[in-house]
């Protein structure tokens, strides 16, 4: 799977993508192409459609994807696969996933997963957008920013709180809201500095009406449903920064054993290999902390403080090694035509999305 995943980023990721940074999306035929290679339904048990592997093939794959250096596309595919796809396979009933889980898995239907709100981020249990009984359905009202997926995505599992009496985490719940409902508009397609070819809206719910059978999971369990997915979540965000960073160091490397200053290449600098040898020895420690925590979710165990170790250090990590690889390529590395000044923009965010590290050391602080 490593190898196949490896074959499809070099021969049909790597030569185009820079097009797709620039249009600020992946194109359809691209996902519908990994689609139809199996790619999508890696997770998804055999009797619907899928090949039923677990968390350590989603990191594997996301960290060849993360090799790519265009975290944009990494970003739209796992996404789709690790980040919103998993509310229907894990918590949808039978008629829900054989409705959606075919379109999903070839790549008809691309899908966004709809948390954070303007003004909440890290503090999932303060989401204000809610969604009332209204005859055999629900009205969603309220606002989502910064989804993933959102502008060109077709499926959105929402957040959305469905008891107003109850306080922060109990009373929420997970509807699945095509993009074609009415009353779901995109507000603004969001610029950012970095995962560029990745698309990201402002979602607007008004009297955006879905039947009953749009509610995933459980009523008013929708935290726990958010709670649970984030496990994988941030083993597969930091899966793609070990891919990412790997690649950079390998990058430099390249590029410091070519390059020639005061009459030698910057390789024979004890101060660049010794620095570069201590970010491979971290990305190599990273790697197998996300390896372990990924087989300790793989075997049913509690691995929180685990996942949220490696969503902490590899989110640090990455931007440290991208920070010295831009260092190290000099103003090379400061240019747009360099693979690593993206890789560096891309690379912010992981410190930041999915759980901000400052969030992630509370998690490990508390089961200390
Ligand atoms: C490009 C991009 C794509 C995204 N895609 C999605 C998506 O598809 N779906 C979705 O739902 N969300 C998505 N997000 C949202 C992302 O998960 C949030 O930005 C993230 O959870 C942080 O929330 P916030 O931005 O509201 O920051 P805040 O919660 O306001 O926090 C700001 C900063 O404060 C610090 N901080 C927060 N809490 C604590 C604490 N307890 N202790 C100490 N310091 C703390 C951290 O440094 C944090 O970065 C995306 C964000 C970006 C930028």
């Amino acid at each position: 799977m490593r190898s196949q995943t490896r074959r499809f980023v070099d021969d049909e990721v790597v030569p185009h993508a820079d097009a797709w940074e620039r249009s600020g999306s992946v194109p359809r035929e691209v996902l519908r192409r990994m689609g139809s290679i199996g790619f999508f339904g890696l997770r998804v048990p055999e009797e619907y459609g899928g090949v039923g592997m677990g968390p350590l093939a989603s990191c594997v794959f996301a960290e060849e994807l993360g090799r790519s250096t265009f975290g944009g596309f990494t970003a739209t595919v796992i996404v789709h696969t690790d980040l919103a796809m998993p509310y229907l396979r894990i918590f949808g009933s039978d008629d829900q996933k054989r409705r959606w889980l075919p379109g999903l898995i070839s790549g008809e239907i691309i899908s966004a997963i709809a948390v954070t709100e303007p003004d909440a981020g890290s503090d999932v249990a303060a989401i204000r957008t809610a969604a009332r009984r209204d005859g055999d359905g629900f009205v969603i009202e309220g606002s989502k920013l910064y989804i993933t997926n959102g502008v060109h995505g077709d499926l959105v599992f929402v957040a959305a709180r469905t008891d107003p009496e109850v306080k922060s985490s109990r009373g929420i719940s997970i509807f699945a809201v095509p993009r074609d409902t009415d009353g779901l508009t995109v507000s603004r397609a969001l610029d950012k500095l970095g995962w560029r070819s990745s698309d990201t809206a402002e979602l607007s719910f008004q009297d955006c009406w879905v039947p009953e059978d749009h509610l995933i999971g459980e009523r008013d369990g929708g935290f726990y449903h958010v709670m649970h997915n984030f496990q994988n979540e941030r083993l597969v965000l930091g899966a793609a920064a070990i891919g990412e960073a790997a690649k950079a160091i390998e990058l430099t490397l390249e590029y410091v054993r070519g390059r020639r200053a005061f009459g030698e290449p910057l390789w024979s600098k004890q101060a660049v290999r010794q620095r570069l040898a201590m970010r491979l020895a971290e990305v190599d420690a990273g790697r197998q902390l996300l390896y372990h925590a990924a087989w300790l979710q793989e075997q049913g165990e509690d691995a929180v403080r685990e996942v949220s170790e490696v969503k902490a250090y590899v989110g640090e990590l990455v931007n440290r090694v991208l920070y010295d690889c831009v260092q190290f390529h000099g103003g090379m590395g400061y240019m747009a035509e360099s693979p690593i000044e993206r890789m560096f923009r891309d690379a912010r965010i992981h410190s930041i999305g999915g759980g901000a590290t400052e969030v992630m050391l509370e998690e490990i602080a508390k089961r200390m």
